[in-house]
């Protein structure tokens, strides 16, 4: 029940956005702190998927051989750099942990309740809202060069019809129909029709507005430095400009959440992993429908004016530097498989780092160590597609709602 209290919610990406819009939804009285602007983290320049078909997650049987492989070349598209941090090393052995068959199945299941309660809410946008946030629904081709991989893709695709999801297989000459501008060198496709899309920037802005428009105050450049607390009270944000005292926080401030339980005196097993994409002034004959190709780990996202393309994976701690080399082997890897991308116009060359947790799920919950504090961190590779359920989800839990789904699979003990 809402008694208008005060909730401080610290970041303004896809996390913190999505929690503001569901708490003014329901009349909350909201305060929204971000040390730069709204959309300045990871939630800025990626893919922009905001549904999915494989729920797969990263962390599976085999991941950490081909992890190895990778680590031995410089242009591939995952790199841990070689360091003794007992945190990565702590991360690490939960993440090998987390790659059983087990875990996997837990992983999808957790995965597949989350989407079901995505779709529902999507669905409850007006299609003027829809536009407004840049959200898209035009499917999706998964791109083969290797005719191994698209057995293995098709093999998925019978795995996934069990869930209800379903794709067409393409030969070259279907793919070709979908896309002009495949190469021919590709040998196949898989279309799966469901996935939807946002241009990020819009799409966490848009949220932002309508909850500023219901009411939320919105702090930009105003970073979070301190606490004072009491017992099991958080009594005061100390800010870079002046104090809050409100009667709930929620933390999600993604990668940078550990710094910020650190200053609360706890821990969280997040570990920043850098990603790059590559954004592009669109022209007439660019593609529409946004791409996979599976081998090299790359997403292509069409988003209205513009081309992106998004890759890479690296565990370098908070190391914001772009890896040039690395980026490069990306884009000739797009440019293998997409005609046309070199004579596009570079518009920005970007990194970003996920809140990766290592068993890919997110922490959501109401902490342990004090009485109104949540958590809604960690979302990892997922964080735009698990949006909105994680907005819910918090609104429902301040508000005493019944939950749209069980939240024993983010508590944070499951880590220790
Ligand atoms: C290359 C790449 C591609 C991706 N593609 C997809 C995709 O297609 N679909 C998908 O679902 N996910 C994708 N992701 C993952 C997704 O970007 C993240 O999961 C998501 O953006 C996390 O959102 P967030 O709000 O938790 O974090 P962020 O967007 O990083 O927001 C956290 C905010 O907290 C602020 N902050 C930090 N410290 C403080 C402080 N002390 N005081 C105040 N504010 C603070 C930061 O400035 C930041 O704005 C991708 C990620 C990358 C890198």
């Amino acid at each position: 029940m809402n008694d208008n209290k005060s909730i401080l919610i610290i970041g303004g990406g896809v996390i913190g956005a999505s929690i503001a819009y569901y708490l003014t939804m329901n009349n909350c009285n909201v305060i929204l702190v971000e040390r730069g602007n709204i959309c300045s983290g990871s939630s800025y320049g990626n893919a922009g998927l905001v549904s999915y078909a494989n729920p797969k997650p990263m962390a599976e049987p085999g991941v950490i051989k081909k992890v190895i492989g990778w680590m031995l070349d410089k242009e591939s598209p995952f790199f841990i750099k070689p360091r003794l941090d007992w945190e990565l090393l702590r991360w690490l052995l939960r993440f090998q942990a987390s790659c059983s068959e087990k875990s996997v199945k837990h992983a999808i299941n957790v995965t597949r309740a989350m989407k079901s309660v995505t779709m529902k809410l999507s669905e409850e946008f007006t299609t003027e809202e829809k536009t407004n946030l840049y959200w898209e629904k035009k499917g999706r081709i998964l791109l083969y060069k290797n005719k191994g991989s698209l057995e293995t893709g098709k093999k998925t695709l019978d795995s996934l019809k069990q869930y209800g999801i379903d794709g067409k297989i393409m030969d070259l000459d279907g793919v070709l129909e979908m896309d002009h501008n495949v190469d021919s060198s590709v040998v196949g496709g898989i279309f799966y029709p469901d996935y939807e899309h946002v241009l990020p920037e819009k799409y966490v802005k848009g949220l932002v507005l309508m909850a500023e428009k219901k009411g939320a105050k919105i702090h930009t450049e105003t970073e979070v430095i301190d606490f004072k607390t009491s017992g099991k009270q958080i009594e005061r944000v100390v800010t870079t400009r002046g104090d809050f005292i409100p009667d709930q926080v929620v933390l999600a401030a993604g990668c940078w959440s550990p710094m910020i339980s650190k200053m609360l005196g706890f821990k969280l097993p997040i570990q920043p992993a850098k990603g790059y994409s590559v954004t592009w002034k669109a022209v007439e004959s660019t593609s529409k429908i946004p791409i996979s190709l599976v081998d090299e780990k790359i997403a292509i996202s069409p988003m209205g004016e513009f081309l992106r393309f998004s890759s890479n994976l690296e565990l370098v701690g908070y190391d914001s530097k772009i890896n040039l080399r690395r980026v490069r082997a990306a884009q000739s890897r797009v440019e293998g498989y997409l005609n046309g991308i070199k004579d596009l116009d570079l518009v920005e060359v970007w990194r970003g780092f996920r809140p990766g947790t290592p068993d890919t799920l997110p922490i959501i919950e109401r902490n342990d160590n004090y009485d109104n504090l949540i958590l809604a961190t960690g979302h990892d590779m997922l964080g735009m597609v698990n949006s909105l359920v994680t907005g819910k989800l918090v609104s429902e839990m301040i508000n005493g709602e019944e939950l749209s789904i069980d939240l024993s699979p983010f508590r944070l003990g499951r880590f220790w």
